[in-house]
């Protein structure tokens, strides 16, 4: 075992605070990292403050959050053959699966029916709670380690780990391209990306912000068309026009009204992950012959294909690099959509408490 730093949530909504844990010994197929860069994620507040507990079975406290990890590689296991010491890589919200289901066999890990190991909040296959990348190092398995792009700074590629490829699998799952008319619901975290991955795919992107104080960044990020949902006419205005909703709103919000900005044969994808349930109403679905779906991450191989895209196309995320002392005042600017467009933890901070 190896002794590690971090900030931990020492109980379900308390202040983020220096904390020591154990991490295991590297096996023969692990990586040990040097985690340099953690984004944080409105996941991390959701369940660091205990808001899911509608849906999640077990809640783990002391927690650690983090799971947009940018690292170099620092020891390698002996069976090693992906990685090698020096090599810049990332970790994401998970960090083992089953390996076998039907959906670890389609590389959708994230959707492993037998155990997904959450990077944190969750447990490893020996039942020890796992902690996540508000931390100095972390030992992972290789096959549950991506290749970061070499062409782009480790920092603002950290949050693709999350907020991209939760934005990159729905777009590409229901086939964002030329011709489509795709809307991101929240320009936060994972909405930016949105806006700059269904640009990148040649979709017509449209942003739906609840204020306009971010319609300049908007149309600088790559949206075509910017509305504000706090002006009622937007909703009459926009009625019928849509191939594809992505929202990733993390509030309670009316879904019936962006279902009605779904075209016929649209799709809203939920991303967004609210505390509480909300209501559909069935017209909402049956007057245009609409879907409501929901999207999780995405599988290893697609999260490796985001990282390279965005290498190809040169995306990153908007970040604002803070030290670890600053985490607590960042998560009360997330929460009140103060972020642009991401918070980004520098790891080496750590050394400073
Ligand atoms: P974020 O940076 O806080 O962005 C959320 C955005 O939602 C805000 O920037 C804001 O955009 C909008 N919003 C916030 N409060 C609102 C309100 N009261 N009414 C209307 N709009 C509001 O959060 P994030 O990190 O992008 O995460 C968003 C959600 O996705 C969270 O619930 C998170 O847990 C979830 N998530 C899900 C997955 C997945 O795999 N499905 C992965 C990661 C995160 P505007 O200012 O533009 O309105
Ligand atoms: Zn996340
Ligand atoms: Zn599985």
């Amino acid at each position: 075992m190896s002794t590690c730093k971090g900030y931990a949530a020492k109980t379900a909504g308390a202040a983020l605070a220096p904390f020591s844990f154990q991490r295991r010994e590297p096996r023969d197929h692990d990586i040990v990292i040097d985690i340099k860069y953690c984004g944080i994620c409105h996941s991390d507040i959701h369940q660091a403050r205990n808001q899911w507990s509608d849906y999640q079975e077990e809640v783990i406290f002391p927690m650690v959050p983090g799971h947009e990890i940018g690292g170099i590689v620092a020891a390698v296991g002996a069976q090693v053959s992906k990685y090698k010491v020096g090599d810049k890589v990332g970790v994401g919200c998970y960090v083992d699966s089953c390996r076998t289901c039907a959906a670890c066999r389609a590389d959708l890990e994230q959707y492993c029916t037998v155990q997904t190991v959450w990077t944190y909040n969750g447990r490893d296959k020996e039942g020890n709670p796992t902690y996540g990348g508000y931390s100095n190092r972390i030992v992972v398995d290789e096959n549950y380690v991506l290749r970061m792009p070499g062409n782009l700074p480790l920092d603002a590629c950290a949050p693709l780990l999350c907020a991209g490829i939760t934005l990159y699998s729905p777009l590409r799952h229901w086939q964002a391209g030329p011709g489509k008319k795709v809307a991101i619901v929240g320009l936060g975290g994972l909405g930016h990306m949105g806006v700059k991955l269904g640009h990148a795919l040649g979709a017509d992107v449209t942003v739906l912000s609840h204020t306009r104080k971010k319609e300049s960044d908007a149309a600088r990020l790559g949206a075509d068309h910017f509305y504000a949902t706090s002006d009622p006419e937007t909703f009459t205005k926009l009625a019928g026009s849509f191939d594809l909703i992505l929202n990733t709103v993390s509030a309670l919000t009316d879904w019936n009204q962006y279902l009605d900005l779904l075209a016929i044969d649209g799709t809203m994808v939920l991303v967004g992950l609210p505390e509480k349930d909300i209501p559909i109403g069935a017209f909402s679905l049956t007057s245009r012959r609409r879907s409501l779906a929901g999207s999780q991450i995405g599988g290893i191989r697609e999260t490796q294909e985001m990282l390279d895209f965005c290498g190809q196309h040169g995306i990153t995320c908007d970040i604002e690099l803070i030290p670890i002392q600053r985490v607590n005042e960042a998560y009360e600017r997330v929460l009140k959509s103060d972020v642009r467009y991401r918070f980004v933890i520098d790891t080496a901070s750590l050394n400073k408490d």
